[in-house]
């Protein structure tokens, strides 16, 4: 395991991966640039905040079900901790890599500051496909990788959680791990965990009942219905399927495209989402749905809607797809899906969007209640889980909408500054020591 503190190799990165996608870590550098600008904070604050305060690189050796032995690289990226606790998820993907995973860090510092949660950023990731893995490999990478982070992570140092292609079974390894190791449980080490050891209700479909909320006080301020108001979805995994469901039951509005990594569907008068999860879970995919026109996974950005929800993966809006966005609205359930150049397309355009470190908080807001619960040993109900979400919800978009109004800037910029903000704060009083 090499430790890095403050490292100031940041990136050498150029600007785009090997799939033409702009890299990650340069994005986030840009918006935190932005965002500094903006303020007329201190470039000294720039230097202390474009640089992760550690950066955690494991080797993972594991024995495969063959009997033969793998080695997987993993990471944990603690971008800061003035406002608390280092906290942010775990990703199991092929494409995981550092400059990702720093990126996604740093999102996680201005998300919490957002919502206004007494915590820091942080981001892990491996570099594995656990498609092509038995869940006997999956657990024992994952409490590999439990033991190599476990000096850094705790319920007061780092606090881990889901993200893509982890779940609560992950999080229930990883807190198993920890509590060996301590010689007592811990629930309060992970989020995101079963009900059974303190999980906490409505956790699993917080990120979409958040994308939900935004987007209905969006809708609200550009003065459009609600019933019936189109949405397209790219991704049907935790959350775009959630967000699927809640936009439909809970707001009257129309579904009329989804799709995941082999393509999307997409119907005028809108889908029967019960229908879509059901067949999603029957034959891996939703394109396979009868009866529903055939649509491409990036096609379906453009689509005719008056809503879109990004729920996949980073780097989907871009420069060359921007101008063709049809939906007014945009909230974005994944994170990093829209990229600088993209963003200054739909703002001159005057498409609303609630950038992912607002849109996508619901998951982590509902963390921290699970976090409070754990500490206290109590268990919230449902309702009082999800009332205080969307109280958080309203009231961090509305932060965000007024700063937009105040200083004349797009949503994102907006919440990069109100979040920046409240993190220099408090790194200006609490000083530097020694
Ligand atoms: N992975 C989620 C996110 O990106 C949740 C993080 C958490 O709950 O700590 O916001």
């Amino acid at each position: 395991m090499s430790l890095r503190a403050n490292s100031s190799e940041a990136s050498s990165a150029s600007k785009r991966n090997a799939n033409g996608q702009e890299d990650p870590w340069e994005v986030a550098l840009t918006q935190l640039k932005k965002g500094i600008d903006a303020l007329g904070v201190s470039n000294e604050i720039y230097e202390m905040l474009s640089v992760p305060n550690r950066e955690v690189h494991v080797e993972l050796p594991v024995k495969m079900d063959n009997g033969k032995i793998k080695v997987f690289h993993g990471y944990r990226v603690q971008h800061n901790n003035a406002r608390g606790p280092y906290k942010g998820g775990i990703r199991f993907h092929p494409q995981v890599s550092i400059n990702e995973v720093k990126a996604l860090s740093m999102w996680m510092t201005w998300k919490t500051a957002v919502l206004d949660l007494p915590y820091g950023g942080a981001k892990g990731g491996i570099v594995c496909d656990p498609k092509s893995m038995s869940n006997v490999e999956i657990e024992s990478l994952t409490r590999r990788y439990a033991y190599a982070i476990s000096d850094i992570i705790g319920p007061y140092k780092d606090i881990p959680a889901p993200d893509v292609y982890t779940g609560p079974k992950n999080m229930a390894w990883i807190m198993d791990v920890y509590s060996i190791l301590n010689g007592h449980p811990e629930p309060a080490v992970i989020t995101g965990k079963p009900l059974e050891i303190g999980g906490s209700l409505g956790r699993s479909d917080s990120t979409s009942r958040g994308v939900a909320i935004v987007a209905a006080e969006a809708a609200k301020k550009l003065n459009i219905k609600l019933k019936d108001a189109r949405v397209a979805i790219q991704g049907f995994g935790n959350v775009g399927s959630n967000a699927a469901l809640i936009l439909r039951k809970d707001y009257g509005m129309k579904i009329v495209g989804v799709s995941d990594s082999k393509g999307g569907i997409y119907s005028r008068e809108g889908l029967d989402v019960d229908k879509v999860m059901k067949e999603k879970e029957r034959s891996g995919t939703v394109t396979s749905l009868a009866g529903a026109e055939k649509i491409s996974n990036e096609d379906i950005l453009t689509a005719d809607a008056d809503v879109l929800v990004p729920a996949a993966l980073e780097g989907v809006i871009t420069d060359r797809n921007a101008e063709k966005v049809r939906a007014k609205i945009i909230s974005e359930g994944a994170n990093g899906p829209t990229t600088p150049e993209a963003d200054r397309i739909l703002h001159e355009r005057g498409i609303l969007l609630v950038p992912d470190i607002l849109a996508n908080a619901g998951g982590v807001t509902v963390s921290y209640f699970e976090w409070v619960q754990g500490l206290q040993r109590l268990q919230w109900t449902e309702e009082e889980v999800n009332s205080r979400l969307a109280e958080k919800m309203v009231k961090s978009f509305n932060d965000v909408y007024e700063m937009r109004q105040s200083h004349k800037v797009d949503m994102r910029t907006a919440a990069d500054m109100l979040a920046i903000k409240r993190v220099s704060d408090v790194m200006v009083i609490r000083g530097i020591w020694p």
